[in-house]
């Protein structure tokens, strides 16, 4: 099958980084543009990234020689990927979209419009019928949760399929490279805990009502979410206390956990097989030791038990670059093209 080309904007950050990496020999995509700010135009992508490389491995080599664009419309690509800082992204994706691309997205700017679908593939894919209500024509904006977001609805979607949730208590402990390229100065968080994350508690409680929603409305559940910046360098851990509408038992959470698979990678080259892992050791998950499980696509759950005030309480961990961010992109643009909205 002849790849679709495909452009990245926001190319030099550091989910643009792992969106470039994990495209890097990719079945159906290949990369004929990288984009960023005017610093970064007209290096070679190879110079532009020299120093603040973050992806595993080396900057691939097709990558390395492609210079640097501007992320305006006129690319030879029909999905563009954006993971542009959210100070620019907004009106730079309705450019894209108005010019006839689709574009997948990492930023916060669309997430809450109506007309714009909150996707994790394995949740919500009917909701990219919204994107007919768009009005871009062939273009259009299709977005994915903030990376805390994604492995919270992740998990919460197969007890709420099967046991319906009413009530979600959330902490957060989020990694460094949530905040982008250079981030958190190091004499603030060396050694210390930020227990503040501008706009994050209120994405979490936002963001996933509209994805466990049916489209046109938010679920039904309340849920408060309290987050903190630590010093772990990737990786999202969340505790969770989680109030059902049907009691149930540890087996039959444990069994809506990992029985949940509603996509393979034989549906989509970079879907798990399984989503989400259960590990039994009261230790984990640890984000030195977990991150990466299904190189990076895996949610990993741990600490299940009854909770005495909910009825249930555990810990996840979702690595933020690719599941929360590159990896959920990528995702997104195969469900489009699975689906036939990207001819
Ligand atoms: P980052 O490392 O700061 O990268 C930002 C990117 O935006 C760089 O490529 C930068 O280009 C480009 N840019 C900045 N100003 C620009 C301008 N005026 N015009 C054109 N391009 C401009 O940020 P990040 O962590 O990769 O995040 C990217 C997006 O993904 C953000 O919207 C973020 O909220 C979202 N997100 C991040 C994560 C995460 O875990 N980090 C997870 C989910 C979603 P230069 O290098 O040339 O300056």
């Amino acid at each position: 099958m002849e790849r679709m080309k495909v452009a990245v904007l926001g190319a030099t950050g550091v989910v643009g980084q792992r969106i470039v990496a994990m495209l890097d020999r990719h079945p159906w995509f290949e990369v004929t543009a990288l984009a960023a700010s005017e610093g970064s135009v007209g290096a070679p992508y190879g110079q532009a990234v020299r120093g603040r490389w973050h992806a595993p491995g080396e900057v691939p080599e097709w990558a390395a020689g492609l210079p640097v664009v501007r992320c305006v419309p006129g690319v030879d690509a029909r999905i563009t990927f954006c993971a542009l800082d959210a100070n620019v992204a907004g009106p730079i994706e309705e450019a894209f979209a108005r010019a006839g691309y689709l574009v997948s997205s990492n930023a916060k700017n669309h997430r809450m419009s109506r007309s714009v679908p909150l996707v994790i593939p394995e949740v919500n894919p009917e909701h990219l019928s919204l994107l007919a209500m768009q009005g871009y024509g062939p273009g259009g904006i299709v977005t994915n949760p903030n990376c805390s977001t994604t492995g919270i609805a992740l998990a919460l979607a197969p007890l709420h399929k099967r046991f319906g949730v009413s009530r979600v208590v959330v902490t957060t402990m989020q990694s460094l490279s949530g905040a982008g390229y250079p981030g958190v100065p190091a004499l603030a968080i060396a050694g210390n805990v930020i227990p503040y994350i501008e706009g994050e508690e209120e994405k979490i409680e936002k963001e996933t009502v509209k994805i466990l929603g049916n489209g046109d409305r938010p679920a039904g559940f309340r849920i408060s979410a309290q987050c903190n910046r630590v010093g772990t360098t990737v990786g999202h851990l969340a505790t969770l206390a989680v109030e059902l509408e049907r009691k149930t038992s540890y087996e039959e959470i444990a069994d809506a956990f990992t029985e949940f698979r509603p996509l393979t990678a034989h549906d989509l080259p970079t879907a798990p097989a399984a989503p989400i892992a259960l590990h039994d050791d009261p230790s984990r998950p640890q984000p030195a030791l977990d991150v990466d499980r299904g190189r990076g696509m895996v949610l990993t759950i741990g600490k299940l038990r009854p909770d005495p005030v909910f009825d249930w309480r555990f810990t996840l961990l979702v690595n933020n670059l690719v599941r929360g961010a590159a990896g959920a992109a990528i995702l997104n643009a195969e469900l489009l093209v699975q689906q036939g909205l990207a001819t």
